[in-house]
């Protein structure tokens, strides 16, 4: 007789859970569909002359000779030979501006970095050639693959998956996050968060916490361009797969971690529109 009443009890308790979790299931689908119309519309938004493709999003042209990017000219950067998207570019050229009337100067100290750019970066990274932000020598700090490129992930891309890519993310003025916390870097930083939304700029890597768990340490230097990277972010979570993110050493990491996922979608969410 127990046995009946808890083959009864346990019968029910089943019955219960798979109606929660078909609830749970039909909401993400609800949720999926929305995500799903709302990248259609963004990548139906492209102009088509911008020529989107994973090509593109990883990386793989040369903006020197992109018609659809711009020489940053020497007055708003610290050195010569920078590009951006035309229409990002003409967005900074009034952020500037106007920055510059209330007595703020932005600098532009890094901009478009193709994917061989991006290789070299990492590349001297991971093989030891070039020390980590605090000091470490990858190569020989961290032997496991896994490891050595988390570590490398805190503050630089892999090759293939970078922001600064598609020309509309720069950074601005100094790579230490403390130098915004006082002075003229945090009045700088202040007039940023109180008006380049205005000129659609948005500062993808936050401090990581709940609503931004994964991805790279919060860099209060970095500004997107979103009218536009809006697109490619969408295009890059319909489109690109981690096994895009190859040719460089330690890219048989990226699907181990995700990295498309992870790191390409890891940004404040408030910067997707
Ligand atoms: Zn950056």
């Amino acid at each position: 007789m127990h046995k009946i009443i808890l083959l009864f009890l346990m019968s029910f308790i089943l019955l219960f859970c798979s109606q929660k979790d078909s609830k749970t299931n039909a909401d993400s689908e609800v949720l999926d569909v929305a995500a799903k119309e709302r990248i259609r519309s963004q990548v139906e938004k492209l102009d088509t002359n911008q020529n989107i493709s994973v090509d593109f999003i990883t990386g793989h042209f040369d903006p020197s000779k992109d018609s659809s990017f711009v020489l940053i000219p020497d007055k708003y950067s610290d050195r010569h030979g920078m590009y951006m998207k035309k229409e990002a570019f003409n967005a900074f050229k009034k952020m500037y501006d106007a920055a510059k009337e209330d007595n703020i100067n932005l600098v532009v100290r890094s901009a478009t970095r193709n994917f061989d750019y991006q290789k070299g970066i990492w590349e001297r990274k991971w093989k030891g050639e070039a020390k980590l932000s605090n000091g470490e020598n990858a190569m020989t700090a961290y032997e496991d693959e896994n490891a050595r490129a988390l570590k490398i992930l805190e503050y630089s891309s892999m090759p293939g998956t970078s922001r600064h890519h598609w020309g509309t993310d720069i950074d601005l003025n100094n790579f230490n996050n403390e130098w915004f916390e006082s002075g003229e870097g945090l009045a700088l930083f202040t007039w940023l968060e109180n008006n380049a939304e205005k000129f659609g700029f948005c500062r993808p890597y936050t401090t990581l916490d709940k609503s931004r768990p994964f991805g790279y340490n919060e860099e209060k230097w970095h500004w997107s361009y979103t009218p536009l990277s809006d697109v490619y972010t969408s295009y890059a979570s319909k489109y690109l797969k981690n096994k895009d993110i190859h040719g460089f050493a330690g890219s048989a990491v990226a699907s181990k971690i995700d990295v498309v996922s992870k790191y390409v979608l890891g940004i404040n969410q408030n910067c997707n529109h």
